[in-house]
């Protein structure tokens, strides 16, 4: 195809949907992203520390499982992939307990939610057939694995969705050795190659847009012309119609705003904390994962790399209460938090803190939170979410992802694979 002939798109978003649909489309399509940070990769996005050797993981850093696009461009881009090691443990009133499952009566637990005859909350699913005080621990849990692992909010999360993915829980995981963004650097390198512009620094603010013909301006007043444009918008910013990231889009798309509320978007604080030395070893010598009821609940090791590294994850409705607290403070609850369920004094371990990350995602301007869950209306919101309006407008993201997969980085990149099909198939 010549460079005339080729048709024009705008990806809003350098992130791994953007990079992954650029990717696909760049050759055939002139393709420009615009992208708000100064640099690519949005939730994806990976530190290196000096002292330690280790890659530190803002946002996305684990791969759940035989995951088949993730580990497609992981291999692609050379990275090399490995098996996370380990055991998990739940740590309750000092007591210690290796665990086999994640929860006491996971199986009962799955068993009811898959044999459900129409969706639920999680919430009222609990109450209805894990009643009475002999389930209160199993309801606890499920309620607090739910806000932790899928940054869900019990009263609002699809139980249909939630079995989808737990049914598939027990999957080896995996991380990047180089870190997480090896594979975004992957991708803006392949898609440069391949003639897409990528620009950032490119806040986008309006859309206006008619059949085949879009007009996209930045807060700098820069303007843009495509005859296609996908927009890969976290949903945190496209539920706040006045924010920092928002973008107007005019003529308006009617019914859009309500969908975008059907869908969960949950937050997360991470606190990454570097020691001198991995005192955990002395409780366990193969820590992978803490479950706890500690304010800041969860904790995981770097193995199989040994490194003097703890990761601490407060994740659903409670991170975002945490949001506005300072660094000393959250300091001072994580390491209060390490001192009960290591039974260790508090001034012990913080005179073995030699650094600490702290990554906030709920006040995180490009993105609002940290990923999404599916509540019972979030599947028909979808459906009109992931329709082309005109031929000319599209959506893409983790959030617009159907499958067992939800919140994570396959969601991204399959997302962008569906929406490149729907975008080559019409032309
Ligand atoms: C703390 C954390 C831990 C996670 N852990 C995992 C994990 O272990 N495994 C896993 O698979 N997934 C994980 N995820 C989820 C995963 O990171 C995301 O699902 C995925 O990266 C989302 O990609 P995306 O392209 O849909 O969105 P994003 O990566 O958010 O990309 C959207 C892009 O749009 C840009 N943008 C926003 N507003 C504008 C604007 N107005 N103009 C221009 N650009 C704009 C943003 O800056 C961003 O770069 C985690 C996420 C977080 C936050």
């Amino acid at each position: 195809m010549s460079d005339q002939e080729k048709r024009s798109v705008i990806i809003i978003g350098a992130g791994a949907a953007g990079l992954m649909a650029a990717n696909e489309l760049a050759g055939a399509y002139h393709v420009t992203i615009l992208e708000a940070l100064d640099h690519v990769g949005g939730r994806i996005q990976t530190l290196y520390d000096q002292k330690t050797g280790c890659f530190i993981e803002a946002g996305a850093e684990f791969i759940h499982g035989k995951l088949p696009l993730t580990l497609s461009v992981a291999t692609q881009s050379g990275a090399t992939i490995q098996e996370v090691k380990g055991d998990m443990y739940q740590v309750s009133d000092c007591n210690w307990k290796k665990l086999d499952e994640i929860i006491e009566g996971w199986d009962e637990l799955l068993f009811k939610m898959g044999s459900l005859p129409d969706d639920m909350t999680l919430d009222a699913f609990l109450e209805m057939y894990f009643p009475g005080p002999g389930y209160e621990a199993l309801r606890h849990h499920t309620r607090a694995y739910a806000a932790g692992f899928d940054l869900a909010d019990p009263v609002r999360a699809s139980v249909r969705s939630l079995y989808q993915e737990w049914s598939k829980e027990f999957d080896k995981q995996y991380r990047i050795k180089e870190g997480y963004e090896f594979i975004i650097q992957y991708l803006k390198r392949q898609c440069i190659k391949k003639g897409c512009r990528i620009l950032t620094g490119k806040r986008v603010k309006q859309i206006d847009w008619q059949k085949e013909e879009v007009t996209v301006y930045t807060s700098e007043n820069e303007k843009f012309f495509s005859e296609k444009i996908i927009i890969t918008l976290p949903t945190g910013i496209l539920q706040t119609p006045v924010s920092y990231a928002s973008i107007n889009i005019t003529p308006l798309l009617d019914n859009y705003d309500h969908a975008w509320q059907q869908i969960g978007y949950g937050s997360v604080l991470k606190v990454v904390l570097i020691f001198e030395k991995a005192f955990w070893k002395e409780q366990h010598d193969k820590i992978g994962f803490v479950f706890s009821d500690e304010a800041i609940p969860t904790w995981w090791t770097q193995l199989p790399f040994e490194a003097p590294v703890l990761t601490g994850w407060l994740g659903g409705p409670s991170a975002v209460q945490w949001d506005e607290m300072s660094d000393e403070r959250i300091i001072e609850l994580a390491i209060g938090s390490l001192s009960k369920i290591f039974r260790m004094n508090f001034e012990e371990i913080i005179s073995l803190l030699s650094q600490h990350y702290i990554f906030r995602w709920h006040s995180s301007k490009t993105a609002g939170g940290a990923y999404s869950y599916e509540t019972p209306l979030s599947e028909q919101a979808k459906q009109l979410l992931v329709t082309p309006v005109e031929n000319t407008l599209y959506f893409a993201g983790e959030a617009l992802y159907t499958g067992p997969y939800a919140g994570t980085v396959e969601a991204a990149l399959s997302s962008a694979m569906e929406v490149v099909k729907k975008i080559v198939g019409t032309g």
